[in-house]
C-alpha cells in the first residue's frame, strides 16, 4: 500500500481526536485521523450519549411508575407501565448511529482522509496502521496520541465473571449499555460518577441496586453538602449503599458479590449482574509507545500548557493525559493543539472546567468549591439559594437542591459556582461563562434572568452572598 504522508496525523476519533481533525481540516493543515473502532470514541458509542438517552428513559419510566402507583400530586393517572428494554437499547443505538455518522461527515467535510485500523508508531515521525485491506504507513510532521481511556478492572472480579449458568456476570459501563433486559439484582462496586448514574438509572428501571463503595461517602469529588439530595433520592428508591466497604470477590458458585464492611461485617450480596465502575485508566499500551521515549505524568503522558509531549511534534490530549477524564476537556485540548499546529498561537488558558454529574438530582460544579478556596487561602462570601423557594422548580416538582456562589471577601470575584438540582445540567453553561469571564457577584445580580425559570435562583444566590437576596 502506498505511504501516506501528512501534516498532522491524529490517533484515535474520540472527542479529543475528532475536534482536533475537524478544526485542523478547517485550518487547510492536510490531516489524516485514525480510529480502530468507531468515530465518536468513548463518548459517543459506549459513554456519555448512551448513558444520557439510558437515564432519561429510566426517568421516564420511573415518573410513569409512580403515577401507576398514585403518587402523582398533578392528578395523572397511568396503568401498569412496563418498558421494553430491547427497544430502549436500540433507540439509544439510533441515536448513537447517527451521531458517529455525522462526526464521520463531518471529518469529511473539514477534508480529513479517515483511516480505519490500530495505529501502531514505529518512530516518533511513522505509524503503521492494521487496516482490513493491509498496513498502511502514514508519515506524519506533527502526531497527536489521543487514545483515551478504557475501564478498571479488579483483579478478583473480572469482567466476563461467573461461567456457571446461574452465576453472576461481571460487567462495566459497557456492558451495563446494551444490556437486553432489567437484571432483577444488580450489585455495583463504586460510587464514582458511574456507578451512580448507571446505579440510579437500573433502580428506577426495577433492578434492585446495592452499590458497593471503598471510600466513606458517595461521589468523593464532590462535598457532601451537595451530594446530600442524591444520597436521599437512592434511599428513597431503595438502593442501599454500602459505605466504607471492600469487595473480596464472588461467592464460590458465583451467584453473590462478597464484601466486608468497615466494621468487619462479611456482606454476601445476591446478584445477577456485578458492575464494576472503580475508575478508568488511560490507554497507554497497544500503540507502540515502546518506540518512543515519552515522559509520563503517574499513569498518564505528561504534557505542557500547549499539549505537547516531551517529543518534539508529539501531542497528546484526552483521557490519556489526566484528570479530569470529561469529553469537554479533551475536546478543548483538541481544538487548541489544530490551531497551534496551523501556527496560531494558543495555550491552555482555561479558568475552569465545569463537571456535570447527571444522578437524580443533577449535580454542577465550576471552578472553587467553599473547602477549596479556603485552602488556597482566600476570604470568601458564599450565597446559597434554595429551589424550594424557586417558583419554577416547584412548577416541574423539583424543590430538591440549591445554586451556590463563591466569591472572593474582598473584590467579589465570582470564583466557584454550584449546584444539585433537577436538569441543573444546563445551567452549567451560564456558570461557567461567568467564571471565564471573571464575573463578580454585582454582574450575576444585576443581569436580568429570565422568569420563572431555575437559572433564577442563580442571581438569588449571587443577591444572597451580597446580603439583599430578595425572595428568601
Ligand atoms: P476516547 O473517547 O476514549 O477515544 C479514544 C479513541 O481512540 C477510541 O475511539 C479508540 O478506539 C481509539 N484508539 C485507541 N487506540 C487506538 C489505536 N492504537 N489506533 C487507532 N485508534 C485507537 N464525559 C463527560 O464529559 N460527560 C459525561 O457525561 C460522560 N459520561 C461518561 C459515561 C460513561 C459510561 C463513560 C465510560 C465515560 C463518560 N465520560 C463522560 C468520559 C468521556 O467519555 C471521556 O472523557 C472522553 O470520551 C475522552 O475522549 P478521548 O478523545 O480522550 O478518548
Ligand atoms: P470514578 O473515579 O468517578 O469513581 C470510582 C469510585 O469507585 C470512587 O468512588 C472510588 O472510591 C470507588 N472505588 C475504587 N476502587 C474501589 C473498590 N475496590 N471497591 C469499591 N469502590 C472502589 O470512576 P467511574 O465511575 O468508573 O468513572 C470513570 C470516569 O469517567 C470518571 O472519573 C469521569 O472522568 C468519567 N465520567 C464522567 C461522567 C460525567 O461527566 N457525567 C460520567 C461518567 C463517567
Amino acid at each position: 500500500m502506498k505511504e501516506i504522508t501528512c501534516k498532522l496525523l491524529v490517533i484515535g476519533a474520540g472527542p479529543g481526536g475528532y475536534v482536533c481533525a475537524i478544526r485542523a481540516g478547517q485550518l487547510g493543515v492536510d490531516t489524516v485521523i485514525v480510529e480502530m473502532a468507531k468515530p465518536g470514541g468513548t463518548c459517543l458509542n459506549i459513554g456519555c450519549i448512551p448513558s444520557k438517552a439510558i437515564i432519561h428513559a429510566a426517568d421516564d419510566f420511573a415518573k410513569t411508575v409512580a403515577m401507576a402507583a398514585g403518587k402523582n400530586a398533578m392528578g395523572i393517572k397511568a396503568d401498569n407501565p412496563a418498558i421494553d428494554l430491547a427497544k430502549t437499547m436500540a433507540w439509544k443505538d439510533g441515536i448513537t448511529g447517527r451521531l458517529t455518522l455525522g462526526v464521520a461527515g463531518l471529518l469529511k467535510k473539514a477534508g480529513v482522509k479517515i483511516v480505519v485500523g490500530r495505529a501502531k508508531f514505529r518512530d516518533g515521525k511513522t505509524v503503521a496502521v492494521e487496516t482490513e485491506t493491509g498496513e498502511q504507513v502514514i508519515r506524519a510532521e506533527n502526531i497527536v496520541i489521543t487514545t483515551g481511556s478504557a475501564p478498571v478492572e479488579l483483579p478478583m472480579l473480572p469482567f466476563g465473571g461467573s461461567t456457571s449458568p446461574s452465576g453472576a456476570k461481571v460487567i462495566s459501563s459497557t456492558g451495563a449499555l446494551s444490556l437486553t433486559e432489567v437484571p432483577a439484582r444488580l450489585a455495583v462496586v463504586g460510587a464514582g460518577y458511574i456507578g451512580l448514574e448507571l446505579g440510579l438509572a437500573f433502580a428506577k428501571l426495577g433492578a434492585k441496586v446495592t452499590i458497593v463503595e471503598a471510600l466513606d461517602r458517595i461521589l468523593p469529588l464532590y462535598d457532601t453538602q451537595l451530594t446530600q439530595p442524591v444520597a436521599r433520592r437512592l434511599a428513597a428508591l431503595g438502593v442501599e449503599v454500602l459505605l466504607g466497604t471492600k469487595v473480596k470477590g464472588m461467592s464460590s458458585n458465583g451467584e453473590a458479590l462478597l464484601a466486608e464492611t468497615g466494621s468487619g461485617e462479611e456482606r454476601r450480596i445476591a446478584a445477577d449482574r456485578i458492575l464494576v465502575t472503580v475508575g478508568r485508566k488511560p490507554v497507554t499500551e497497544g500503540w507502540g509507545r515502546e518506540e518512543l521515549e515519552l515522559d509520563m505524568d503517574g499513569r498518564f503522558l505528561r504534557v505542557d500548557e500547549q499539549c505537547r509531549t516531551s517529543m518534539r511534534g508529539i501531542y497528546a490530549v484526552g483521557d490519556v493525559t489526566g484528570e479530569p477524564m470529561l469529553a469537554h476537556r479533551a475536546m478543548a485540548q483538541g481544538e487548541m493543539v489544530a490551531e497551534i499546529v496551523s501556527g496560531k498561537r494558543r495555550s491552555w488558558d482555561k479558568r475552569a472546567i465545569p463537571a456535570v454529574c447527571f444522578t437524580d438530582p443533577e449535580i454542577v460544579s465550576v471552578g472553587m468549591s467553599p473547602d477549596e478556596a479556603r485552602a488556597a487561602g482566600r476570604e470568601i462570601k458564599i450565597g446559597q439559594f434554595p429551589f424550594s423557594a424557586n417558583g419554577r422548580a416547584m412548577t416541574l416538582s423539583a424543590e430538591e437542591g440549591f445554586v451556590r456562589v463563591v466569591a472572593r471577601a474582598d473584590n467579589h470575584l465570582v470564583l466557584g459556582i454550584q449546584a444539585v438540582g433537577a436538569g441543573i445540567s444546563e445551567l452549567s453553561a451560564a456558570f461557567s461563562l461567568a467564571i471565564e469571564m471573571g464575573a463578580r457577584l454585582e454582574d450575576i445580580a444585576g443581569t436580568i434572568h429570565a422568569h420563572p425559570t431555575q437559572s433564577e435562583a442563580f442571581a438569588e444566590a449571587a443577591l444572597k452572598a451580597l446580603g439583599h437576596a430578595l425572595h428568601i
